[in-house]
């Protein structure tokens, strides 16, 4: 038997690609080690692009010159071909997938869809896989916008095309994943400058469902997030509200802009212990 290796792999996998990312792929010689300085040519929707491999074996394929939409991308080296099917949009959408528990039940978080909160995303992103002992599994999805991001304070309730950018990465490509990926719950995680009666607090857009009985729940079990219901949302009819109504329990987090980072990281442990707490 002559084991015969794939000599071309695709190295990412976003759900979405900026602009700014490229698609890379790694070459490997038929003993399995990085195959340096050979020519790729990628080949998307008929336009070649050649990338030379590093030291590693990858070729990194920009991705800068295309409109947003989906593309098939074919790598070819010698006879090894790899084809691909992916998405380019304003920003990146990627997938930190098995946090926690992964046979329990899956929950998911979003962190990314108002790009000017980053603060509080990153200390999800930061906090939730340092935590011991889950009683669920956790996906967070990662909306990373990159095109148009705005130039106001962090939070601002403006409604700029950078926030507009991340709401449709959101509805096109979290949200089909979440409502069809088998998960209990989703919350989505932002942050607010304090213009209202309460500055970190948690609600689901849509009452009277389990979106809002988990959000109380949650809330019952922080010392500092209370539940406020907040009427209307801009970014609500992009992912929570369709949740909501299609099956998927959803609600909000909303930090305060301006909490030092101490009390975020104490507001975040809170909101995630709440959550694994429930009983879905
Ligand atoms: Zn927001």
């Amino acid at each position: 038997m002559i084991k015969v290796l794939p000599k071309i792999t695709p190295e990412s996998s976003y759900l979405c690609y900026s602009r700014q990312n490229t698609f890379d792929i790694k070459l490997v010689d038929d003993v399995g080690n990085p195959d340096t300085g050979k020519i790729i040519h990628f080949n998307i929707n008929g336009q070649i692009i050649k990338v030379k491999t590093n030291s590693q074996g990858i070729a990194k394929c920009p991705l800068g010159n295309f409109k947003d939409g989906a593309y098939t991308i074919t790598a070819e080296y010698d006879e090894n071909l790899v084809s691909s099917s992916i998405n380019v949009g304003p920003g990146s959408v990627d997938v930190i997938r098995n946090i926690g528990n992964p046979s329990a039940k899956k929950i998911a978080y979003v962190v990314g869809v108002h790009p000017l909160e980053h603060e509080t995303h990153d200390t999800l992103v930061k906090l939730l896989p340092t935590v011991p002992g889950f009683n669920y599994c956790y996906d967070i999805y990662v909306i990373n916008v990159v095109e148009n991001v705005g130039h106001y304070g962090d939070g601002s309730g403006d409604n700029s095309q950078g926030r507009q950018n991340g709401q449709n990465l959101a509805y096109n490509y979290v949200y089909p994943q979440i409502v069809n990926g088998g998960y209990k719950l989703a919350i989505d995680v932002h942050s607010n400058v304090g213009a209202y009666p309460y500055k970190t607090f948690v609600f689901s857009p849509v009452t009277g469902g389990l979106g809002e009985q988990y959000g109380r729940a949650v809330a019952k079990t922080c010392a500092d997030v209370v539940y406020y219901q907040l009427g209307q949302t801009t970014s609500g009819p992009y992912l929570t509200i369709p949740l909501n109504n299609h099956g998927v329990p959803a609600f909000y987090f909303e930090e305060y802009s301006f909490a030092s980072q101490a009390q975020k990281d104490t507001h975040m442990m809170q909101l995630i212990y709440g959550v694994d707490g429930l009983k879905l």
